[in-house]
């Protein structure tokens, strides 16, 4: 692949660049845009050809369904077919922001979006710029995020470049990803509703406007191999940094022991920041060990700059389950492709 890329930056919702990346995704092209969970990777959710670029230019397994990305509320009957009283609550308490919501799809959406199954994945974001882009495309966006298939998920624009310049049409960058990991996906398609992927939005909050929500066995367990992923996506080795990451699940002063007892060549310590005057290996710092937000925005960052700095081996800190944790924890598992150790 070889396209031109224009890249774009931009610092308000008013910014004409808008304008000119909403005509692009109108005419059926793909652009790299901003939201307040990671960039995503836009195409006109109701084009078939369109969303099928999406998966070309990410080398996205085929299996592997998109996040269909609205301004309004009154495009949600457009895109599903059923809008239980729980979905009605759910987008109150929650959109716009990071919670994507799983129903029956209508006949009309593009069987290459939902990846052949019969619900879609739907989301409000946030983040400014992307409302207002998808105000001006006038059109649902599916956008899943903006990395090569595999690589650590895309929390700034520069990460955008280095994945998908000369492979999408734009790219539209502003600040970096405020929250860090992707949005937390509820199904409501099943008897009971449930969280199939954790993210922004956390349990806690939507037991509080539900009640009852289960959490799906494989947000913190590999699948077995002929098992059937609720959520595909979940099921690939992904996020991962070419070194190998090993969690460790220690304390403080154990952790610190441990990684300065591994000084071997290439071994990182992916450490909390309070760590750090502590330890004699190299570090890449994931944020504070009281605030789970902090490695949630840092997380993604952190496993593009082991690389960036030639780390074979990263030990890294796990991260607390509570809150957005859990979403963190998730997205480290499959870094670390399940790898614990407890020193
Ligand atoms: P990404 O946008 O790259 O974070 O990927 C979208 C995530 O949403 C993937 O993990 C998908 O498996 C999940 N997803 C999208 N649509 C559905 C669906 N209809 N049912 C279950 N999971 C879905
Ligand atoms: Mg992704």
């Amino acid at each position: 692949m070889d396209k031109t890329t224009l890249i774009l930056h931009v610092d308000s919702p008013d910014a004409p660049e808008i304008k000119t990346v909403a005509e692009i995704l109108k005419n059926g092209g793909t652009a790299a845009i901003p939201t307040e969970t990671v960039y995503g990777l836009a195409a006109n959710a109701l084009s078939a050809e369109a969303a099928a670029k999406i998966f070309v230019a990410k080398g996205r397994p085929a299996d592997n369904p998109l996040i269909v990305h609205i301004s309004h509320i009154s495009q949600l009957g457009d895109i599903v077919s059923e809008i239980p009283e729980t979905a009605v609550k759910l987008a109150e308490s929650f959109w716009p922001g990071p919670l994507t919501i799983i129903l029956p799809k209508q006949p009309h959406i593009p069987e290459i979006v939902t990846a052949g199954l019969d619900t879609v994945a739907v989301r409000m974001p946030s983040h400014p710029i992307a409302h207002a882009l998808i105000e001006q495309a006038g059109i649902p966006l599916a956008a899943p995020s903006a990395n090569r298939s595999g690589r650590p998920s895309p929390t700034s624009w520069r990460h955008c470049v280095e994945d998908l310049d000369g492979r999408v049409d734009a790219i539209l960058c502003a600040d970096d990803s405020d929250i860090g990991v992707e949005s937390t996906v509820i199904t409501l398609a099943t008897p009971v509703p449930k969280v199939l992927r954790p993210g922004g939005i956390t349990v806690e909050q939507l037991r509080s406007v539900l009640g009852e929500v289960e959490v799906d066995s494989a947000v913190l367990n590999e699948l077995a191999p002929d098992a059937v992923a609720a959520s595909p996506g979940m099921k690939y080795k992904h996020y991962a940094p070419k070194a190998s990451v090993i969690i460790v699940d220690a304390d403080t002063n154990a952790y610190i022991d441990f990684v300065n007892s591994k000084a071997d060549e290439g071994a990182f310590a992916l450490c909390f920041e309070e760590d750090v005057p502590h330890i004699n290996i190299p570090c890449v710092v994931c944020g504070t060990a009281e605030d789970e937000s902090t490695y949630a925005h840092a997380l993604f960052t952190a496993l593009r700059e082991l690389d960036e700095k030639g780390a074979v081996t990263a030990y890294a800190r796990k991260p607390s389950s509570d809150g957005v944790g859990l979403a963190v924890y998730n997205r480290l598992l499959r870094a670390a492709a399940f790898n614990i150790i407890k020193p």
